[in-house]
């Protein structure tokens, strides 16, 4: 079965500058190392990082994942931490390296200066997220999380001076929906899109050459946001089935009953290996099921 390998898709360069950091720290510490969270949402890759000696605890927040480590090092992920977790880090005495990605340390900078000059800020993220956790933690009280349209309409701002910004791997075209709604309600309200370069790229791509295929699948883990955002960017915006898989055992052939042009993607911390194998997978198929 013919694939369109969709590009560009994959690693971006905050997962691969993450993962260098930690294996690099892994190998060469003598303490133990300690991943705070999922150092990128990819099972595979967490897994690759046990190899550098990099244990992973993971848990619904940072602060709370921190307790369970007394001494040695921790990496805090490319997904960022608030100013708590820093402290409390620092307070605790361990030796603190930081893979956040450098997109993720330009939203953080962006919200505290924001909240210097006396913003409410409306932060457009996913809710039990790490990334949204720590830029919050920039500016507490002054932050506002919402998902959907529907908490824009129950928001409730203060008077003054009004902000948006963006966790850095939502959907484009939701994104845009969710701004247009805060300017009927706040029209002064100032916005600053923080999605990232590769997230757009990424999803742009998915989005223009899925009208090149029948079916589209995207290799990535179920906790990773990007990915999920190239799901519902393919169904949603090219109007083009698409399944997320894990991996190449996880395709279910229905999916590509009378498909001809199967096209794949992958979100940016899903391993090439593993996308390859699809690839293989697929091509190695009937033309036709
Ligand atoms: S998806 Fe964007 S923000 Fe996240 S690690 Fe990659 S480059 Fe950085």
């Amino acid at each position: 079965m013919k694939v369109h390998f969709i590009t560009p898709q994959g690693y971006c360069y905050g997962v691969v500058r993450a993962m260098r950091i930690a294996k690099q720290v892994g190998d060469s510490s003598p303490d133990p190392v300690y991943g705070l969270g999922q150092m990128v949402h990819n099972r595979h890759m967490i897994e690759e990082l046990a190899e550098h000696h990099v244990t992973t605890i993971d848990g619904p927040h940072r602060l709370e994942i921190l307790n369970q480590v007394e001494s040695g090092t921790v990496i805090f992920t490319a997904h960022g931490v608030s100013p708590q977790v820093r402290a409390r880090a620092s307070e605790k005495g361990l030796r603190v390296i930081d893979a956040t990605c450098p997109d993720v340390t330009r939203t953080h900078e962006l919200v505290k200066r924001l909240a210097q000059e006396g913003y409410q800020i409306v932060y457009i993220g996913k809710h039990g997220h790490p990334e949204p956790e720590g830029a919050m933690g920039n500016a507490p009280g002054q932050v506002h999380l919402v998902e959907t349209i529907a908490e824009v309409d129950i928001l409730d701002l203060p008077e003054g001076k009004k902000a948006v910004t963006t966790q850095t791997t939502m959907s484009l075209w939701d994104t845009q929906e969710i701004v247009e709604r805060l300017k009927q309600r706040y029209p002064d309200i100032e916005v600053y899109n923080e999605i990232c370069t590769a997230t757009q790229d990424r999803q742009t791509a998915a989005v223009e050459q899925a009208r090149l295929c029948d079916v589209v699948i995207v290799v990535g883990d179920e906790r990773s946001s990007n990915t999920n955002r190239l799901v519902d960017a393919v169904r949603e915006r090219a109007q083009k089935p698409a399944y997320r898989i894990d991996n190449a055992t996880e395709i279910n052939l229905a999916w590509l009953q009378g498909a001809k042009v199967v096209g794949v993607t992958s979100g940016a911390s899903t391993k090439t290996q593993i996308t390859r194998e699809v690839v293989k997978f697929i091509q190695s198929l009937p033309d036709e099921l």
